[in-house]
């Protein structure tokens, strides 16, 4: 008697919260029955990047393809070892990224992180230190945030490894992109980091166990991620390179 009365009061308890507050899906806000997960909606509209990509820069490879660098990393090898991506930056994910960085909401981010956590397992080690490539100072000012050292520590958060938002710095006297064309644009990046040195510090328990990595929201054209790269380069340890989300048109 006792004991159904109590499963009784845990149902209404129950009842109650679902009305009071309702679980949403945390990509589209759409009222769920679950307490867990995501909508079929937005669940079939998440891409991932491919299993079969080139190993430098990370691009999605036709599967009949040999394993390897693509004919662009042949032709111009990048600075960094290895480029790792988790989704394609379209649909759901571009919407959870954009919600992010402009309205400060990150229900939709934190839900695709922590779904991707074993392969952030996988990809991280413990030992790894993680830099985010740093934004320039205008649009830090203007935004009050710094999305890619956030993004930084929440994979920290889950896969257990540092980050360090003082080594890999922007130096003063880069200019905006978008005031800039073809050539000019890539003197600019360039010229966009330089390395703190009194940070070099932090890496001597680093050396000979964990991986360095340069960590970036999206990835575009990836010569952001390759300049930064060429800077940490520099620390004559190898580099590797990660982006949230990558853009990519199918071929
Ligand atoms: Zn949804
Ligand atoms: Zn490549």
């Amino acid at each position: 008697m006792l004991m159904s009365m109590l499963a009784l009061s845990i149902k209404v308890l129950q009842t109650v919260k679902t009305l009071l507050f309702p679980y949403t899906c945390p990509l589209c806000a759409k009222p769920l029955d679950e307490t867990a997960g995501c909508c079929a909606t937005c669940l079939q509209s998440i891409h991932t990047i491919p299993h079969h990509t080139c190993q430098s820069c990370g691009v999605p490879l036709h599967p009949s393809l040999a394993p390897g660098p693509c004919g662009q990393c042949l032709k111009k090898p990048l600075p960094q070892q290895q480029t790792h991506h988790l989704y394609l930056y379209k649909t759901v994910v571009r919407h959870a990224i954009l919600t992010w960085k402009l309205q400060g909401q990150d229900a939709g981010l934190n839900f695709l992180l922590q779904a991707a956590a074993p392969k952030l397992k996988h990809i991280f080690s413990e030992n790894d230190l993680l830099l985010p490539v740093p934004m320039p100072l205008y649009r830090m000012r203007r935004s009050g945030l710094h999305h890619s050292a956030d993004l930084c520590l929440k994979i920290s958060s889950i896969v257990g490894c540092q980050t360090d938002t003082t080594l890999l710095r922007r130096t003063g006297n880069h200019t905006r992109q978008s005031a800039l064309q073809g050539k000019a644009r890539h003197t600019n990046l360039r010229q966009a980091f330089m390395l703190h040195s009194p940070s070099f510090h932090h890496l001597c328990p680093l050396k000979n166990k964990g991986k360095i990595w340069v960590i970036d929201d999206i990835l575009t054209t990836g010569a952001t991620l390759r300049h930064a790269c060429g800077v940490v380069a520099r620390l004559k340890q190898p580099v590797f390179a990660f982006s949230f989300a990558r853009a990519w048109h199918d071929r």
